[in-house]
């Protein structure tokens, strides 16, 4: 049997130990410490925009404070992506509100800005106004901001941009997680750089980092005695992970230069076979190409394919399975076009890591064109 070739396995540079070193011989074990506000303050040069970052557990811990921190409660409506993974949703139904779902446009597989306005007025119709709206950058290709930014705009509805995927991707030169005035993002295992767990709130207002991260370590009052005026989460970045994460920090450019290589590899390569598509880059959108993904003609060729690539130790996935289709949101009010529906059905998502060798990247290239 072949090697097991991963969709996106966690790659280490080799700078992660020193700096975690550090920390055991500073005995700086605890969820603060001078690596969080390393990493916390690496990510804002990085990412630019007058940015402030609270390191946290997790990407979705982050969607969870973000929706605290514009006081969804429960009962309030919040409008989000369909086609996400369940992280994007999930922390919608923590905080006793309701989602619903809008579907993709073609050209970014993201929310579609026609369908968010048709929502936003239906709601209002109906009697309530979204209290917020949850935007994804899918696979590392950005929504078009500009026009979700300008229909929340118009209602007044504040948006959560979900940049779990997007850490490196740019739209009209700002980078993806400043593009709302909270954003996240998210150092899973299999995301493009990981500190094997975490994530983190982005903001433009210092003041919501503050809060960000007074209720993520248990929202205790100013006072010596364990005073609560607050119900608190833990849910800060250790500073052991956060070492890692400041090794990862070093090589994320290599790594989006890396990722965007398997895309265009792929490209050249099975762009000739006429079953297969790829997404386009829309002007003014650049993706991480988190995950390179490529679109069959149906669900059988799809399914062939990947069957083909398990048989040779090859992970593939199929694209996200739209929230709008998931048994535990069967009744959630949505706005459909079919979009997400097709994506999903003919979608596969290829390996992708950065860590992928050339002889790697071939043995996935003549499996599919054995296929064909
Ligand atoms: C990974 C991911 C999340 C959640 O991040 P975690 O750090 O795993 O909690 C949220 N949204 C999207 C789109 C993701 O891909």
């Amino acid at each position: 049997m072949n090697p097991k070739i991963w969709l996106s396995s966690p790659h280490m540079s080799g700078k992660e130990q020193s700096f975690i070193s550090e920390a055991f011989a500073s005995n700086w074990i605890a969820p603060l410490g001078p690596n969080v506000s390393g990493f916390e303050s690496d990510l804002e040069s990085y990412l630019k925009s007058n940015s402030y970052v609270a390191a946290l557990s997790s990407g979705t811990a982050a969607i969870h404070l973000a929706l605290v921190l514009l006081g969804v409660s429960s009962g309030d409506e919040v409008i989000c992506q369909s086609f996400t993974f369940a992280a994007s949703a999930n922390p919608i139904i923590y905080q006793g509100a309701q989602p619903i779902f809008i579907d993709s446009e073609k050209d970014t597989w993201n929310m579609c800005p026609e369908l968010l306005e048709i929502a936003i007025k239906d709601r209002i119709k109906k009697g309530k106004k979204p209290k917020a709206i949850i935007a994804v950058h899918l696979y590392g290709m950005p929504y078009k901001a500009d026009k979700i930014n300008s229909i929340a705009n118009t209602y007044n509805i504040p948006v959560i941009e979900d940049s779990a995927e997007a850490l490196g991707s740019v739209y009209k030169n700002k980078k993806c997680g400043t593009l709302a005035n909270i954003s996240i993002l998210s150092f899973n295992g299999n995301k493009i750089i990981t500190t094997s767990g975490g994530g983190a709130l982005v903001t433009k207002d210092n003041n919501i980092k503050d809060k960000a991260v007074f209720l993520a370590t248990q929202a205790r009052d100013k006072d010596p005695s364990y005073l609560h005026s607050n119900i608190g989460y833990n849910y800060r970045m250790s500073n052991v992970l956060a070492g890692v994460g400041r090794g990862q920090m070093t090589v994320l450019d290599q790594y989006v230069i890396k990722r965007r290589q398997n895309f265009e590899f792929y490209y050249n390569q099975l762009n000739k076979i006429d079953a297969i598509e790829f997404l386009d880059e829309p002007e003014d959108c650049f993706s991480n190409r988190w995950l390179s993904c490529i679109l069959t003609p149906d669900f059988k060729t799809r399914e062939n394919i990947r069957l083909k690539l398990e048989k040779e130790n090859i992970e593939t996935r199929p694209l996200w399975k739209p929230m709008h289709q998931q048994p535990v949101f069967k009744d959630t009010p949505k706005y459909l076009n079919g979009i997400s529906d097709g994506l999903f059905e003919r979608g596969l998502c290829l390996p992708s890591g950065s860590n992928l060798t050339d002889n790697e990247l071939n043995r996935v290239i003549s499996t599919i064109k054995a296929y064909f």
